[in-house]
């Protein structure tokens, strides 16, 4: 067997607490195709045959959240705890894996997910020459220092953006670390900063546009459309009989009518099937599968509660509901003027936007029991979009 000559180590920052994106949750922890970013980044270098450990630094506060978002996997250590400033954590990080003697060490971004490969192997050559290496981008807009007006111009010719990974030889850049805090530098933003403070050599990679940072709403949406989605779609049918009553609950709306619909619950048949289509385009069962006629806690149950559980299904894998179609087939009550609020209530227990919810009515033509009033009928088609797992 061939030796393997170096034993590479990945650390992974992902102590930020950052929460711009996420209402409390720091960005590195919210979910993209129902995974973490963090485990998404993890992947990545999962993925790269030659690596040996990887380190992820976080804050002590996130703990419990590290642990619902990461999956274990042999590569992957215990995480160690970060410090105030990046550098810091940086440096915990670091000695924590003094005892795995690395010969290299990658320092990457939690919120970088998407880093391709390529750049790893450009990284991993340069550091056979150089103690270290970092993937840049040339800046390609013009650059202005201004403080609300323009106070002059910068001139952008062999200005880069810094990316990571940084890679660097272990002991150099531990021991650039180990200075950096002797001496109590100032605050410094990234690794080669560092590096470069300690008078290291870091060289240069062509970095890539596809490993942008996520840092803000714009960036998460840039994110969920680097993803690759598969479409599906169910279907969805039911009907309830009609009995004397003093109105009915369709499509979460209660219409006063001179019938209602016989049922366990509240007998809402377009909610049920609707729910029905978007549990086919899971693969998850039906209606009764979650919410047995059997069970007595459904007894007079509000129909939405069904649905919206439907939902929380389709958003626990990751996916989304991206369109709604029903057709209620009636002779009577009108659905016309009530589509409306229908629509609006379907939109609101789904969370979706009204315009992908569609939402018809017919009748039989008095044929059929339908046609006869003998009860309403309702078909329904969702359409879903589910992240690809490879
Ligand atoms: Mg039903």
């Amino acid at each position: 067997m061939k030796e393997k000559i170096r034993k590479i180590a990945i650390l992974i920052v992902a102590a930020g607490k950052g929460t711009r994106l996420g209402g409390d949750i720091p960005k590195q922890f919210l979910h993209l195709g129902g995974k973490s970013i963090l485990q998404h980044t993890i992947e990545v270098f999962a993925g790269f045959n030659d690596i040996d450990v990887i380190q992820t630094v976080i804050d002590r506060s996130a703990l419990a959240l590290y642990q619902e978002s990461i999956q274990p996997s042999k590569l992957l250590l215990d995480p160690v705890f970060g410090g105030e400033r990046r550098q810091d954590s940086v440096r915990a990080g670091l000695e924590a894996l003094v005892s795995h003697q690395p010969d290299i060490v990658l320092i990457h971004d939690a919120a970088r997910p998407f880093l391709p490969l390529r750049v790893i192997d450009d990284i991993l050559k340069a550091l056979e020459e150089y103690p270290g290496a970092i993937p840049v981008l040339p800046v390609t807009d013009t650059l202005k220092r201004a403080d609300k007006i323009i106070e002059g111009h910068v001139e952008r010719a062999g200005l880069f953006r810094a990316q990571t990974p940084q890679g660097f030889h272990f002991s150099q850049i531990l021991a650039a670390h180990r200075h950096c805090l002797e001496v109590g530098s100032k605050e410094m933003t990234d690794d080669a900063a560092i590096a470069e403070a300690y008078g290291l050599k870091v060289a240069c990679v062509e970095g890539s546009e596809k490993n942008f940072k996520i840092t803000n709403k714009e960036d998460m949406k840039r994110a969920e459309n680097e993803m690759t989605w598969e479409y599906r779609t169910g279907n969805g049918y039911d009907v309830h009989r009609l009995i004397p009553g003093d109105g009915i609950w369709l499509c979460g709306v209660e219409i006063p009518h001179d019938r209602k619909l016989e049922g366990h619950s509240d007998a809402d048949v377009g909610l049920h099937a609707l729910t029905d289509a978007i549990l086919g385009g899971i693969g998850a069962g039906d209606i009764g599968t979650h919410f047995p006629p059997s069970d007595s806690q459904w007894k007079g149950a509000p129909s939405w509660k069904f649905l919206s559980h439907a939902a929380d299904l389709v958003r626990a894998k990751g996916g989304k509901i991206t369109h709604i179609d029903l057709t209620l087939i009636c002779e009577a009550p009108k659905v016309g003027p009530h589509r409306p609020a229908m629509v609006a209530r379907i939109a609101e227990i789904l969370s979706l936007t009204p315009d992908r919810v569609s939402l018809k009515a017919t009748t039989t033509e008095r044929l059929g029991f339908t046609g006869r009033g003998e009860g309403i009928a309702a078909q329904a088609t969702a359409t879903i979009a589910l992240p690809v797992q490879d």
